[in-house]
């Protein structure tokens, strides 16, 4: 069976290591130029089931080699108020737990595994168009030329193309309101265990950071913006306009949140955050989605790479054991879209409390502990077990 994968990004570099594994004929079709897409996005994590989900590619090696374990989230007010801490996850028996990792290393690492498994991958092939054919599909490239296959997996992102081929009336994403910046710095004092978060929910500003255990910093923000900024607008925004404005926003909080901004060198971007809570068609013909281009998850929720990876394994083991393409397609959605969908209204709960008011943020800074102080108990862990401890079987056979 030849799967033509759109998009090299996480979903698409699992889905052809599990094709492949699954004894079918991927290939992989990546928009840019080799890699200039690893330049971009800063770091992420990869939680228990995202790295249960690798291990079925045997994959999971390149987040074990290039990341680090994270434990706890300990929150700040930007008024210097501890409001509470919680774990990223649970550590599981097998020692599974939250890994925090640069996209670069992560998407760099999936692909030398793709590479080493003679898997061919095209660069500078950007899907403009796809139709379904009797038998099969045909993928079409901006550079003007084609490829066929049986079946065709859009693994290309929030701003899915294979999505509108699938069913025009999809939604697009949705603009949360939040902008996505980060970097990494070598700042003295800063006071976190390696490993461990510490978030704070500026008056201007969210501002998250971890220190890495060779004790770099690494930080995001997430600078509101209640007007969607245009592409064009961001790509304006030179990086000394990006830091002085991000210095100004943090300036008000107690922390090292502008300091740590201060101190980074080297070039930030800012892009705009989306999510995509439902698309009503994940699949047609031989045509179907996974990873942020079905479901675009908030970075909130830390579990878009995770799920990316899921879907992307559950997809192969559907398409070796189920022998009609379509049939295959629509087990795949049966078994992915209320888990997915749960998690990305569990996500942009969250990024809701990053843009309120002045009420809203006193509200938030009283109710809060109290809400962290259930959120760290054992019962409450064990009640997100659903999330964290999702096992993907890869021999067990998938029935119709
Ligand atoms: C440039 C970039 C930076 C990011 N930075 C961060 C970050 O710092 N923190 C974070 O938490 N998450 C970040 N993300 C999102 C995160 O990587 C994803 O949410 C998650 O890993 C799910 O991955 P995905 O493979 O579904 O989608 P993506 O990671 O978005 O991958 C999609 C891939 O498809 C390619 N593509 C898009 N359109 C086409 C097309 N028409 N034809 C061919 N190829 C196409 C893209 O170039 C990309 O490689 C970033 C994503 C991107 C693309």
């Amino acid at each position: 069976m030849r799967v033509l994968i759109i998009g090299g990004g996480v979903a698409g570099t699992a889905a052809a290591l599990a094709a492949d594994k699954a004894g079918l004929e991927p290939r992989l079709f990546e928009a840019y130029d080799e890699s200039a897409g690893l330049e971009h996005g800063v770091f992420l994590t990869v939680a228990a089931n995202g790295m249960d989900a690798l291990r079925a590619v045997d994959a999971h090696h390149v987040v074990l080699d290039a990341g680090f374990p994270s434990g706890r989230i300990r929150f700040h007010s930007g008024t210097g108020k501890h409001l509470g801490s919680i774990p990223l996850g649970p550590a599981l028996d097998d020692d599974s737990v939250t890994r925090t990792i640069r996209r670069s290393d992560l998407y760099g690492g999936l692909y030398k595994l793709v590479a080493e498994r003679n898997i061919p991958i095209e660069h500078g092939k950007r899907l403009v168009r796809a139709e379904n054919l009797p038998g099969g599909v045909r993928a079409h490239f901006a550079d003007g030329t084609s490829a066929d296959g049986d079946v065709l997996v859009g693994a290309d992102g929030v701003h899915s193309v294979t999505r509108t081929a699938i069913d025009p009336s999809n939604p697009g994403p949705r603009y949360t309101g939040l902008g996505n910046i980060g970097g990494f710095t070598r700042t003295a004092d800063i006071d976190a265990e390696p490993g461990d978060y510490v978030m704070i929910w500026g008056r201007d500003c969210f501002f998250g950071y971890t220190v890495a255990p060779d004790g770099e910093v690494w930080w995001f923000a997430n600078p509101p913006a209640r007007q969607e900024p245009s592409r064009a607008d961001l790509r304006r925004l030179t990086g000394a306009d990006l830091k002085s404005r991000l210095i100004d926003l943090l300036s008000p909080d107690k922390g090292p949140a502008a300091r740590i901004v201060r101190d980074t060198g080297g070039e930030i971007r800012l892009t705009n955050q989306y999510d995509l809570p439902s698309i009503p068609t994940w699949h047609d013909g031989a045509m179907v989605v996974i990873g942020d281009a079905a479901h675009a998850v908030s970075p909130s929720s830390g579990q878009g790479a995770s799920l990316a990876a899921e879907d992307a394994v559950v997809l192969a083991r559907c398409l070796r054991d189920l022998p009609a393409v379509p049939d295959a397609l629509a087990r795949y959605e049966s078994l992915r879209r209320d888990r997915v969908e749960r998690i990305v209204t569990w996500g942009s709960g969250m990024n809701n409390t990053k843009k309120q008011g002045l009420v809203g943020r006193a509200l938030r800074d009283l109710a809060l502990p109290l809400i962290l102080r259930k959120a760290d108990s054992p019962k409450e862990m064990a009640r997100m077990a659903w999330m964290f401890e999702h096992h993907i079987d890869w021999n067990d056979t998938v029935r119709p």
